[in-house]
């Protein structure tokens, strides 16, 4: 089993230490023909745009959706949250994503007053709370069929996941803790194999 991160701009070093210390065999992905081979792949924090840019000139849209359909498990985390978002609100005008998750996310929601912040979240199979640390976040304004909401701030939803895909506003790799990468790796294990 390899986990493919995507490794173009932002927090990817932060996931690729906490997988290899579940013991999982990761890849840092810089061109589309590395996702070969991946079984997940982790979308991480940053800025969505810089990172969606990056993506159209490599030919990562294609590949991404290419490997999802053959079965790939995919998180977004944060700016990947968004990237993989059927619906963005306050997207930038040109702004494009993946449309993998049938999630409706809400770009930079939290604003500038609080645009960064730590709360411990309640996440629906951990045993304790997890930190969350949240980073000119998004949040989920809406679900659709198949979707289950993992974790709630507030009454907004930060978590969430469907068969093969996950979504969080929220950036675990910066904690130490490696939980919510335990969730996924489990996830990625269980996907459907095309
Ligand atoms: N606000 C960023 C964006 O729109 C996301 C921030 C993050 O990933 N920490 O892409």
């Amino acid at each position: 089993m390899k986990i493919g991160v995507l490794a173009l701009q932002g927090a990817f070093r932060e996931h690729i230490v906490t997988l290899e210390a579940l013991g999982v065999s990761t890849a840092a992905i810089r061109l589309p023909h590395q996702l070969e081979g991946c079984d997940g792949l982790v979308i991480p924090g940053g800025e969505s745009t810089a990172i969606g840019k990056l993506m159209a000139t490599y030919g990562f849209y294609e590949a991404v959706t290419q490997r999802h359909d053959e079965g790939m498990a995919v998180w977004g985390t944060c700016a990947g949250a968004i990237l993989i978002a059927l619906h963005v609100r306050d997207a930038l005008p040109d702004q494009r994503t993946l449309g993998l998750m049938d999630i409706s996310v809400r770009r930079n929601a939290y604003g500038r007053q609080v645009d960064s912040f730590e709360a411990d979240l309640d996440v629906a199979g951990l045993d304790a709370p997890f930190p969350g640390v949240f980073i000119r976040a998004p949040w989920i304004e809406a679900v659709g069929e198949g979707v289950e909401v993992l974790a709630q701030h507030d009454g907004r939803i930060v978590a969430a996941r469907a068969a093969d895909l996950m979504a969080t506003s929220f950036h675990p790799e910066l904690t130490g803790d490696p939980r919510i990468h335990r969730l996924f790796v489990e996830q990625v294990v269980g996907a459907p194999r095309a």
